[in-house]
């Protein structure tokens, strides 16, 4: 499969109005290898067009049409799946096989979306005396969703699908730092059977092609997903326009507490695969690690040994053999050689410590202990491979550290005491709580999204359609 560079408008591979490019660079090797179209303002007025003409149709189909469609949309990523991960690798360093895994679970999620779709419900009111009262759950029409780079085939998914299945159209605009498979699935949702102009993908960057649809007054909704500062200006941008209806998946520092009931070498080898898939570049990454006094000594040598075995092959991102591969570009490998320096001096270096002496962007997994609460190591999202593990005494002292946090997206607790498990769960500031686990990759029937300053509203689920719609009361007289 060739890389698609051109935007998806109304189903054509365009070209974008100012003519303008610009260059993607390998982060296995830092080198430039492809350069993709700039989309701006005149592009999101021309796809906004093709949109508000795709919906009513679309929306007036048949429950069972909307969901064939999706399910076929499913199948024919996986169909290409082998393609598309060597090109997610080659964009953005996420390695293939690990591509490959994430997209194993999609045609689950087209599938769950799907047959949300076909069971929609809507409720009557016989409570009002001389009335048969009723709801319209409505789609808003034109919407959009706005995409991070550490996820773009499933966060894309996320969005358009629950979009389409509410009878919407979407516009996306891509990461500049991996808009190429994007692209691509904005290709193949012709395939898919979806008309065109419901799915229209613009490559491009923030500041130009996001604000324009962040403030475009004919968005009635937007999706984002992307970093806390970001998502702030999102939602200062739907005030300053239209009011559109905004969901944010943000940043997160997630903790993990584990307690010397636990299974530790569970704990250990779940932490280790949660912070080092995608190199770290995991929203829901256990980054924090608070571990009971007492069984410190044993986690660490087991996390240690876990880590040691996920990385095991540090290489090109797109070489099958490849277990650990780079951070997406030079700015966030910059970024997490700062944090390294303050972990040197702010805490014990357990493992790593450093970039890796060699072309591309290459952090060696790193594992710091002991570090103060106050650390910018332990406050700020890094989005890479480093963790922090520190000891706790009491339970108390664990969930007040794990909840001193402006984040609050996922946290995890590990003990074989059902009573402590769920006493915990219930105090934990965050929108999800794993118990003796990590982030599951394939639940897509609970909801995601985060507490505090790690968003506003949610995706998946069972009211994942309803994210997308507007519900109108109708009262009729009888
Ligand atoms: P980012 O905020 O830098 O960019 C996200 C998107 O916003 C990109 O498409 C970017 O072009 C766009 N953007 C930037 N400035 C904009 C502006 N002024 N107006 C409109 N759009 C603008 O985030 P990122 O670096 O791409 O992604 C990493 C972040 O995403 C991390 O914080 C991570 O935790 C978060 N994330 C959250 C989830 C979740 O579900 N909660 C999932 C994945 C990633």
């Amino acid at each position: 499969m060739q890389p698609i560079t051109k935007l998806i408008i109304n189903g054509q591979e365009t070209a974008c109005v100012s003519g303008k490019r610009f260059p993607l660079i390998d982060p296995s090797t830092g080198k430039e290898w492809i350069q993709v179209d700039e989309a701006d303002k005149e592009d999101v007025e021309i796809a906004v067009k093709y949109a508000e003409q795709a919906w009513p149709a679309w929306n007036a189909q048949h429950a069972s049409v909307k969901a064939a469609a999706i399910r076929k949309f499913g199948e024919l990523i996986v169909a290409n799946a082998n393609d598309i991960a060597n090109l997610e690798a080659q964009t953005m360093g996420k390695t293939a096989s690990s591509s490959r895994l994430e997209m194993s679970f999609i045609p689950m999620f087209c599938n769950y979306f799907a047959s949300l779709t076909e069971t929609a419900q809507s409720t009557t009111s016989t409570n009002t005396p001389g009335h048969l009262n009723y709801t319209l759950h409505e789609p808003y029409g034109v919407t959009a969703g706005i995409l991070p780079w550490n996820g773009p085939v499933s966060i894309f998914l996320m969005k358009t699908m629950p979009a389409v299945a509410a009878g919407n159209a979407i516009i996306i605009k891509s990461s500049e730092k991996a808009p190429i498979t994007p692209l691509i699935l904005g290709k193949l949702v012709g395939e898919a059977g979806f008309p065109p102009g419901l799915i229209q993908v613009l490559s491009g960057f923030g500041p130009t092609v996001g604000s324009a649809l962040a403030l475009h007054m004919k968005i009635r909704k937007i999706s984002f997903t992307g970093s806390t500062a970001t998502g702030k200006l999102i939602q200062q941008m739907s005030g300053q326009s239209n009011l559109k209806a905004v969901t944010l998946e943000l940043g997160g520092k997630s903790p993990v507490i584990v307690f010397p009931d636990a299974d530790v070498q569970r704990a250990a080898q779940e932490c280790a695969v949660s912070i080092l898939f995608n190199a770290g570049q995991v929203c829901v990454g256990s980054s924090r690690i608070y571990v009971h006094r007492s069984i410190k000594e044993g986690f660490l040598k087991a996390y240690q040994a876990n880590i040691a075995a996920f990385a095991q092959n540090i290489g090109n991102a797109q070489d099958e053999k490849t277990t650990h591969g780079p951070q997406v570009d030079k700015i966030q490998y910059d970024k997490i050689k700062q944090y390294l320096e303050v972990g040197r001096n702010e805490g014990d270096v357990l493992l790593g410590g450093s970039a890796l002496d060699r072309e591309g962007f290459f952090i060696d997994p790193t594992v710091f202990t002991d570090v103060p609460e106050t650390s910018r190591l332990v406050r700020e999202e890094i989005f890479g491979p480093v963790s922090v593990v520190n000891a706790f005494e009491t339970e108390e002292e664990a969930v007040t550290h794990a909840n001193d946090t402006e984040f609050g997206l996922y946290a995890s607790v590990y003990t074989r005491d059902i009573n402590r498990a769920l006493r915990i769960a219930s105090k934990l500031e965050s929108g999800m709580v794993g118990v003796n686990c990590t982030s599951p990759t394939s639940a897509m029937d609970m909801p995601f999204g985060g507490y505090k300053q790690s968003g506003i509203g949610q995706e998946l689920g069972p009211d994942a359609l309803s994210f997308w719609k507007q519900t109108k009361s109708v009262f009729v007289k009888i």
